[in-house]
């Protein structure tokens, strides 16, 4: 019971395509690359999903009723942790210190917030530095000025769920957090406005209520407005000084690919 979106079928070819549609390479049971849970092509409705990277492309499946067939376009690096994770190979590997520096740029922060009376899974997005405006080498921190360009809301309060953002998705691949996705200016697939460095774990809570809503609450806040919160209970008290003080805009997002 494979679906083989036409963009998948680009991608592999009719031959493959068919030969996974006529049973031949089809998996049986798998693991959801959305939601890890375990899925079964013979008994359910199974998208296939075309990981592809700048070299290798990979094929992974997951149940139709969480993300359809697609393709998703990956770094290299994603895609060789993507394919360890599908074969069972060593997920543990080293980090160069050299790529360190890329990972300072944002610090993404997972929880469950209670907004408009409901626990809403969300990131809460924070540079580390100010953000100048791209070009531009200035110090002054137009990060906040450059989301609301983009259609982020500014939060005054948490009280209610910020609107949906046209275009802009969050990528989880094999129940990680890998991404969150922009339109591209040039049309095709989105691009990745924010890039795990490596893949992030987020809480099988988090996880599950994102099934659930099938949306993420997307908050960003300038450089040292909310810091690193280790409970969720400072990190809502730290994001609601944050919105009195005018220092929050948010947006929700689906899913990549739903
Ligand atoms: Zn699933």
């Amino acid at each position: 019971m494979l679906d083989v979106s036409e963009e998948v079928r680009a991608e592999i070819g009719d031959e493959e395509a068919d030969r996974l549609l006529g049973g031949d390479n089809a998996p049986g049971t798998y693991d959801c690359t959305s939601c890890r849970t375990p899925g079964n092509s013979e008994r359910e409705r199974t998208s296939t999903v075309l990981f592809v990277g700048e070299e290798t492309a990979v094929l992974a499946f997951a149940h139709a009723s969480c993300i359809p067939s697609q393709v998703v376009p990956v770094s290299e690096e994603q895609l060789q942790g993507a394919v360890r994770s599908i074969t069972g190979g060593d997920g543990q590997q080293p980090q160069p210190d050299s790529d360190l520096p890329l990972q300072a740029e944002l610090g993404v922060t997972s929880g469950l917030l209670l907004v408009g009376g409901e626990v809403q899974p969300s990131l809460v997005v924070e540079p580390l530095v100010p953000i100048a405006r791209p070009g531009t080498t200035g110090p002054v921190d137009v990060f906040l000025e450059l989301l609301s360009e983009q259609g982020f809301s500014t939060i005054t309060a948490l009280d209610q769920v910020p609107e949906r953002l046209p275009g802009w998705s969050v990528l989880l691949v094999m129940g990680k957090l890998h991404a969150v996705l922009q339109p591209n200016a040039n049309g095709g697939a989105p691009v990745a406005w924010w890039q795990a460095h490596q893949p992030m774990q987020v809480a099988d809570e988090w996880r599950s209520a994102v099934n659930k809503s099938g949306r993420v609450l997307v908050f960003a806040a300038p450089v040292g407005t909310i810091g690193q919160q280790p409970r969720e209970d400072l990190l809502r008290e730290a994001m609601d000084r944050a919105a009195a003080a005018g220092k929050l805009v948010g947006a929700a997002m689906p899913l990549a690919g739903t």
